[in-house]
């Protein structure tokens, strides 16, 4: 039974997500309907299957970590793309105003849904894997990154842990350059049901298998290890929705014979609440630091 479990889970949500929203946006659903019910419907199976089939007893989240994981994922993950995306709308609006030329005949608007998402996960995930990569060498960004491995665990509801300017970033990256070509809103709302299920697979603290999907899909095996307190074991499996990239430029990385070990960083003192982590990136060293534990 648990075998079973752990091999179908993921392709079962994942597909129940992306068929509830194919039904109510035939069904005449609001774009912003289709797009949350199965968000929400994907977060309830899964949040179930920790209690059920828990990946590791001791990776449950707390009520103290739950209460800065809801802060993060209500300030950083809904409020602040909400503004940046409003903002980045009428910056655009602004710059074409005068203009019949834009960017957007870059993007094959012609193509199915399917083929358009697709297109938006594999260059996204292009642009997102050089962004991920940049913030686990490069030291000043990795200042700023350091806030999403600071969880000595992982669940699904702290996958949204990003310092807000890190969130920035990666919207300059994953979200604005489509905004710009002009993605159609039901593309965008397709690539989002896709994107969340998949970050909360990928962070859950669920017993899965993923098999050959491995080789496709940058879930919660893969992901693990790029938690690892180990530096050597967590600059690895960039991918963000997919793992081909890390196939591609040699950072894909699933020991065939053991399980990952502690999680997080060196510094074992890194501060874990929201309001003080605003401030750790710019306390130099202090992902670094090093004690006795
Ligand atoms: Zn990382």
């Amino acid at each position: 039974m648990t075998r079973i479990v752990a091999g179908t889970t993921y392709p079962f949500v994942m597909l129940l997500g992306i068929v509830l929203h194919t039904l109510l946006s035939t069904s005449g659903a609001s774009i912003l309907m289709a797009t949350y019910v199965p968000i929400l419907t994907g977060a309830v199976i899964i949040t179930g299957m920790e209690h059920s089939f828990y990946y590791r007893k001791e990776w449950s989240g707390k009520k103290s970590d739950v209460a800065q994981d809801g802060l993060y994922m209500l300030l950083v993950q809904v409020i602040l793309p909400k503004l940046v995306t409003v903002g980045i709308a009428l910056t655009l609006l602004e710059t074409f105003k005068d203009s019949q030329s834009s960017i957007s005949h870059y993007w094959p608007h012609g193509w199915s849904i399917t083929a358009q998402v697709l297109l938006m996960l594999v260059s996204g995930d292009f642009l997102r894997y050089w962004l991920h990569r940049a913030s686990h060498e490069w030291p000043l960004l990795w200042r700023f990154h350091a806030v999403h491995h600071s969880p000595h665990k992982l669940y699904w509801f702290n996958v949204g842990r990003f310092h807000p300017l890190e969130k920035c970033l990666q919207m300059a990256f994953d979200t604005l350059p489509f905004i710009a070509l002009g993605v159609g809103g039901e593309v965008l709302a397709l690539y989002l049901v896709i994107y969340s299920i998949n970050g909360f697979f990928q962070h859950c603290n669920i017993h899965l298998t993923l098999g050959p999907l491995n080789y496709l899909i940058s879930g919660p095996e893969l992901h693990r290890w790029h938690h690892s307190r180990l530096v050597k074991e967590s600059n690895q499996n960039y991918g963000n929705n997919l793992i081909v990239w890390d196939l591609i430029f040699g950072t894909w990385f699933l020991p065939p014979s053991r399980e990952v070990g502690a999680l997080g960083l060196i510094n074992r003192n890194y501060p874990l609440k929201f309001w003080p982590q605003l401030s750790t990136p710019f306390k130099k060293g202090l992902d670094k630091a090093t004690d006795q534990q």
